[in-house]
């Protein structure tokens, strides 16, 4: 634990990355419990280890539905209509093809063209079947295999958020490496690094200042493999079964919910610069910070953050109006 000025920082490691908590009372109790809360959700969710409910869908897959908490089927109910949206780069029905390949884990490989094709079948939204009243979640064919790996942080830094408002804290920042979530403005605001893409180590291109919003990035400098001189990142084109492939190195959203921050980070990888900030001229709710290949930082907008940019080799638009 370290404190500068009134807020106190508390650290662990879950779900494979270190998990940094900032509070503005001093209260380990409250931090142990905010770790232990992680904890429980990321065993609903993960989809790398038994036993957790996701992967018991999973196994289940052209046998039978299986029954969920009711979390889970929230945040599956919500994922299949986001994947759902015609052209949605969204897809919780991914599972089969992010097992196939394996990006940033050992055996990584580009796989056969024919076996994507075979794979993508297996990936169809329409085909995770729920049962309301049952509260159950059946997957049609055999192979097929949902995947909340990218939406789960964000809805576990919700929970968070919720849980430190219940508990009567009026500031809280919560980050769970790619999601922050934060509650309420100390000083003003809390600043959150925008990490500049590829960079060994904390370089930052920005940093933005919010209050009560959630800052969401992702990234294909996260992980990724090479291969005879192409880069292989871990977003996928449901629509083609292969890496997202366009002009960007990372995408930032700012929302109320870090939810909405996680789907709308794919959703705008899948759209570009140009569709993207169109679309979000309809959702006032989500703003995006895109960064390119080459090395322009564009806002969709700015009415609910404040972005300093701080590394000059980067150009910036704002298409603030
Ligand atoms: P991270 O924060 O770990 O970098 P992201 O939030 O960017 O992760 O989500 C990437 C993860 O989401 C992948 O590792 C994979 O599990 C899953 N995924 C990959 N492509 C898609 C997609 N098109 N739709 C939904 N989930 C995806
Ligand atoms: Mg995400």
């Amino acid at each position: 634990m370290s404190s500068d000025h009134r807020i106190y920082s508390y650290s662990a490691v879950l779900m494979g990355s270190p998990i940094l908590l900032k509070l503005y009372s001093h209260n380990e109790a409250l931090a142990a419990q905010v770790f232990r809360l992680i904890k429980q959700y990321e065993d609903l969710l993960t989809v790398n280890r038994t036993p957790s409910q996701v992967m018991e869908i999973n196994h289940a897959a052209g046998r039978h539905p299986v029954t969920v908490s009711r979390p889970v089927f929230e945040l599956i109910r919500c994922a299949k209509a986001a994947s759902l949206v015609p052209g949605s780069a969204f897809n919780l029905a991914i599972g089969p093809l992010v097992k196939r390949w394996k990006i940033g884990f050992k055996g990584d490989s580009v796989p056969p063209a024919q076996e994507l094709a075979a794979l993508l079948a297996l990936t169809s939204p329409a085909e995770v079947c729920l049962d309301e009243e049952a509260g159950s979640v059946f997957l049609t064919r055999p192979g097929m295999e949902i995947d909340l790996g990218a939406i789960a942080k964000g809805y576990i830094a919700d929970r968070v958020r919720d849980y430190l408002r219940k508990a009567g804290e009026t500031a809280g920042l919560i980050n769970l490496g790619g999601n922050v979530q934060t509650l309420g403005s100390p000083e003003g605001g809390w600043t959150v690094g925008l990490k500049k893409p590829f960079s060994e180590g904390q370089a930052l291109v920005g940093a933005l200042v919010v209050s009560d919003k959630s800052v969401v990035t992702s990234g294909t400098y996260e992980r990724y493999f090479e291969r005879d001189g192409k880069c292989y990142h871990h977003i996928l084109d449901p629509r083609t079964g292969y890496p997202l492939d366009n002009e960007l190195d990372s995408v930032t959203v700012i929302s109320t919910d870090s939810l909405d921050g996680d789907i709308w980070t794919t959703l705008l990888y899948g759209m570009g610069v140009a569709k993207g900030c169109a679309a979000l001229r309809a959702r006032p709710d989500i703003e995006a910070i895109f960064v390119t290949r080459s090395q322009e930082v564009i806002l969709s907008s700015a009415r609910h953050f404040r972005f300093t940019l701080l590394d000059n080799t980067f150009r910036l638009t704002d298409n603030t109006v």
